[in-house]
C-alpha cells in the first residue's frame, strides 16, 4: 500500500469556525472537502453507516447565506460533524446499528442536533456502533464492523467506534458519541483521539435512543481538547425535554483553556492515582505510557496522591446488572408495532412480538434483554438488581472520598491497546473486561476524558483517562490541556494509504 500523506492535515474545528466566521472560507467548500475525504477514505474503515451529502450541502449553503446576510456566526460555523447513529435525526436514518430499526426515520431531532445546527455545525452523516451501543469493539453492529484507522486488522473500540474512527482518520474534525459504560472513552483511546463523557445531566439525552437511562450520556470525540471543549459548550445545558438534565451554569469551556487560565494551575493541581487501576491485567506498555504521563504532570509541578477506590472489583458485575436491567425495559418498545421491523407472516399477536424481536435483534442484545429480565424478575430483583443499586452507591462513595484528596483522578482508559477482530468475540466476559477502567465512572455519574498518551510497539494508540467530580468539566478539560500542551501524541495521525 502506498503512503500518500498524513491525515493530520485536516483543520481543527476551532480553526474552521474562525475562518468561516471571518469570511476567509466558505462553509460550502469545507463541507465539500469533508464529503470528498469520506468518499476517498471511508471505504477502508467504514466509519459511516450513512453519509448524507444531500442534507449537508444545503445546510452548509445556509450557513454561508446567513453570514452573508449579516447574521452573527455561531461557534461551530461551517464545521462538519458526524453523529453516532443512536442519536435521532430527521435527516437520514436512525438505526442504532440494529436490523430492528433498519430504514427507521426519526420524526424529531435530538436536542443536541438542534443545538449544533443553531451553532452553525454541518452534519454530514451517521456513524457505526455496536447494536444499541452494547459492546466494546464495534463487532456487534448488525451491518458491518468499523476498522481501526491505525491498523485495519484491529477493532476501533466501541460502541462509538464509527465516530472515533471518523475523527482519527481525519474525515471530520468532530463527532458525537454516547457513553453508557465507556463507549466514548474506549474508542477514543483505541483510535488515538480525545473522547469526553460529561457529567450525567450535563447534556440533554432527549433523542438519544435509550440503552441504560441512568448511565447514558452524550459526549464528544475530537482531535484535541480545545475542539472537545468547543462542542461541549454548544451541547451542554438544561433541556425542558429531559427531566434528568440539570440546571447548572454552562461555562464557556474553551475560554477556560486559555493559556492565561492555565498559568499557575499545574502547581496547585492534585492528581489522584487509584491503586486499583494499576493492578494485574494492565498491560505493561499501557502502564508505562500512563506512568510517563504522570511524570509529565509532576514535572509541571502537580502533586500526585495515591488514592483507593476499594469497590472497583465489583464495578463490572454492578454495571452489567444495572445496564442490562435498564436495557431489558428500554428495549421492550421494539415490538414490531411501534417501530421498525415487523415479521412478515405472524400467526398471532404473541408471534408478532416474538418473531419481530427474534428477527430484529442480534445475539448480544438478546443476551442482555434476557439477563436484565431475569435480574428484574419477581423472585430475583432483591438479590440482583436491588443489590447492584446498593453497590453502585458504594462505588460512588469511593469516588467522593477520593475527590476529598485530589482534583482529578488519572489512570489508563483501557488495560490494552486495540485488540484484533474476533479476539474476544466468543467470550462476552473477556469483552466486558475491556471496560474495567471506564464503567465505574458512569455508575457514579461523573465526567471523564480519554486523551492520547503514547503508542504501543506495534503502533497502536494508548489512552490516558482523567476523571473529575460531578460538574468538574472545567478542571477536567484544563488538566487534559495541560498535558496536551506538553506532548505531541495527539498530533499523530494514521497514514493515508491507497
Ligand atoms: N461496553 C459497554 C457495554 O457494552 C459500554 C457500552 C457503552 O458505553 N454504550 O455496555
Amino acid at each position: 500500500m502506498l503512503e500518500r500523506d498524513v491525515m493530520g492535515k485536516m483543520e481543527t474545528a476551532t480553526t474552521i469556525a474562525a475562518h468561516v466566521a471571518a469570511g476567509r472560507r466558505k462553509a460550502v467548500a469545507v463541507c465539500h472537502e469533508a464529503l470528498g475525504r469520506i468518499e476517498d477514505r471511508d471505504p477502508r474503515f467504514r466509519a459511516f453507516l450513512e453519509v448524507t451529502p444531500d442534507y449537508a450541502r444545503p445546510r452548509a449553503a445556509r450557513v454561508d447565506a446567513d453570514l452573508a446576510a449579516g447574521k452573527p456566526a455561531g461557534p461551530l460555523a461551517g464545521v462538519p460533524l458526524a453523529i453516532k447513529d443512536n442519536i435521532c435525526t430527521t435527516f437520514g436514518h436512525t438505526t442504532c446499528g440494529s436490523k430492528i430499526l433498519k430504514g427507521y426515520v426519526s420524526p424529531y431531532n435530538a436536542t443536541v442536533i438542534d443545538r449544533i445546527e443553531a451553532a452553525g455545525g454541518v452534519l454530514v452523516g451517521k456513524t457505526n456502533l455496536d447494536e444499541f451501543a452494547m459492546g466494546s469493539s464495534n463487532e456487534n453492529s448488525a451491518y458491518f464492523p468499523t476498522r481501526n484507522p491505525w491498523n485495519t486488522d484491529c477493532v476501533p473500540g466501541g460502541s462509538s467506534g464509527g465516530s472515533a474512527a471518523a475523527v482519527a482518520a481525519g474525515l471530520v474534525p468532530l463527532a458525537l458519541g454516547s457513553d453508557t459504560g465507556g463507549s466514548i472513552r474506549l474508542p477514543a483511546a483505541f483510535c488515538g483521539v480525545v473522547g469526553m463523557k460529561p457529567t450525567y445531566g450535563r447534556v440533554s439525552r432527549y433523542g438519544l435512543v435509550a440503552y441504560g437511562s441512568s448511565l447514558d450520556q452524550i459526549g464528544t470525540l475530537a482531535a484535541n481538547v480545545e475542539d472537545a471543549a468547543l462542542l461541549l459548550t454548544v451541547i451542554s445545558g438544561q433541556d425542558p425535554r429531559d427531566s434528568t438534565s440539570v440546571d447548572h451554569p454552562v461555562p464557556h469551556y474553551c475560554e477556560e483553556l486559555r493559556d492565561a487560565k492555565l498559568a499557575g494551575l499545574a502547581s496547585g493541581l492534585r492528581i489522584g492515582v487509584p491503586a486499583e487501576y494499576f493492578g494485574a491485567g494492565l498491560e505493561s506498555e499501557t502502564r508505562a505510557a500512563v506512568e510517563a504521563a504522570l511524570d509529565v504532570y509532576r514535572r509541571l509541578g502537580a502533586r500526585t496522591v495515591e488514592v483507593t477506590l476499594p469497590h472497583t472489583p465489583y464495578a463490572i458485575a454492578t454495571y452489567y446488572l444495572v445496564a442490562v436491567s435498564e436495557c431489558s425495559s428500554n428495549l421492550a418498545r421494539y415490538d414490531g408495532v411501534h417501530y421498525g421491523h415487523r415479521t412478515a407472516h405472524p400467526r398471532n399477536i404473541i408471534d408478532l412480538y416474538s418473531s419481530s424481536r427474534n428477527e430484529g435483534f442480534g445475539a448480544e442484545v438478546k443476551r442482555r434483554i434476557m439477563l436484565g429480565t431475569f435480574a428484574l424478575s419477581a423472585g430475583y430483583h432483591d438479590a440482583y438488581y436491588n443489590k447492584a443499586l446498593k453497590v453502585r452507591r458504594l462505588i460512588k462513595d469511593d469516588f467522593d472520598r477520593a475527590f476529598e484528596q485530589c482534583d482529578v483522578l488519572a489512570g489508563p482508559t483501557s488495560p490494552t491497546p486495540a485488540f484484533r477482530f474476533g479476539e474476544k468475540l466468543d467470550n462476552p466476559l473477556a469483552m466486558y473486561l475491556a471496560d474495567i477502567y471506564t464503567i465505574a465512572l458512569n455508575l457514579a455519574g461523573m465526567p471523564g476524558i480519554s486523551i492520547p498518551c503514547g503508542f504501543s510497539e506495534t503502533g497502536l494508540p494508548i489512552g490516558l483517562q482523567l476523571m473529575a467530580p460531578v460538574f468538574g468539566e472545567t478542571v477536567l478539560l484544563q488538566a487534559a490541556r495541560l498535558y496536551e500542551r506538553e506532548t505531541e501524541w495527539y498530533l499523530r495521525r494514521p497514514p493515508v494509504t491507497s
